[in-house]
């Protein structure tokens, strides 16, 4: 089964400082780090080294042959980009001393997916296909309802958290995967039994997996309920857990997995990641975790 992530792709741009800049402050960078970001590509590179059949869709501007490039090198199908005149989506992430940061997302071409982008993209696919989305594209409702009519298996991450999201037609979605802030965020409860249970009364036939970092996974589906316990490593950086347990999660699903072994080798795979620094170039690959 084929999977297609419309998500968002920006080009991070790092700077070391001392401190973060203050209002009125004009500091010197100890210097500028360039990576590839935005949850949707890190999304799909995840797929990919979970050994899934990925397709990545969205728009890039013209400086967005790196993000391209990496997408490829990773083996995501970039069919469904496609390119503008324009700036890409950039953050700017100042890291301080102490490893704090503070981040502006600068939103480019790549938010701007018009109808007939969704519309166009979505001819490939067909009923039982899988399309994962986040939020931060401007069209997510309508990529949502048109891919709900077309009959795909729509997983729905919803991050980052906003006011619009209270607007989408989330009833189109099959798969939620939250972490626990986003959980609160969508049900106003705090306790993940409770959230489950909120979740389960607005949105009866979807399934529900709430991620609760060092602890584990809950997963809600089909009136039963697990619990995916982390498995203990010593954690150096939590870049990219959730996206890896959203690469193997969707993978495992879109090849029909039993969904036990699923949850457990995606809390394998990330509990890989937290294990080492980075984000996208930190996850692991199947062939890793088959060893
Ligand atoms: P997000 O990055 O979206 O906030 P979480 O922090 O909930 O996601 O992490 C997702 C999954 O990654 C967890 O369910 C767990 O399996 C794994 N994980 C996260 N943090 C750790 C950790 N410190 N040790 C082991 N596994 C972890």
């Amino acid at each position: 089964m084929k999977i297609l992530n419309y998500g968002s792709m920006n080009i991070d741009r790092v700077y070391a400082v001392a401190h973060t800049v203050r209002p009125g402050e004009t500091i010197l960078a100890g210097g500028m780090t360039i990576y590839c970001g935005g949850k949707g590509l890190n999304q799909s590179i995840a797929i990919a080294k979970a050994g899934g059949e990925i397709f990545h869709a969205g728009v890039l501007g013209e400086d967005g042959d790196l993000l391209l490039d990496a997408l490829t090198r990773h083996q995501v199908d970039t069919r469904y980009i496609r390119r503008v005149a324009g700036a890409s989506s950039h953050t700017v992430i100042q890291v301080d001393e102490q490893g704090q940061n503070c981040i502006i997302v600068c939103p480019g071409e790549n938010v701007r997916v018009t109808d007939e982008d969704v519309v166009a993209v979505l001819s490939g696919f067909v009923a039982g296909d899988m399309i994962v989305l986040q939020n931060e594209l401007d069209n997510t409702p309508s990529i949502l309802r048109k891919a709900a009519a077309k009959g795909l298996t729509i997983v729905f991450n919803p991050s980052p958290i906003n006011d619009l999201l209270k607007t989408y037609p989330l009833e189109c979605v099959n798969w939620f995967l939250m972490n626990e802030i986003e959980g609160e965020a969508l049900t106003g409860e705090t306790d993940p039994e409770r959230i489950l249970r909120v979740m389960a009364q607005r949105y009866p036939s979807a399934s529900v997996v709430l991620t609760l970092g060092a602890q584990g996974a809950y997963c809600a589906h089909a009136g039963e309920q697990y619990f995916q316990p982390a498995f203990q490593v010593k954690a150096v950086d939590t870049t990219a857990a959730g996206d890896t347990f959203t690469g193997y999660l969707v993978t495992g699903l879109s090849k029909g997995a039993p969904l036990q072994a699923t949850l457990e080798r995606a809390a394998l795979a990330s509990s890989i990641t937290v294990s080492r620094k980075g984000a996208a170039d930190s996850i692991p690959t199947w062939q890793e975790l088959e060893h």
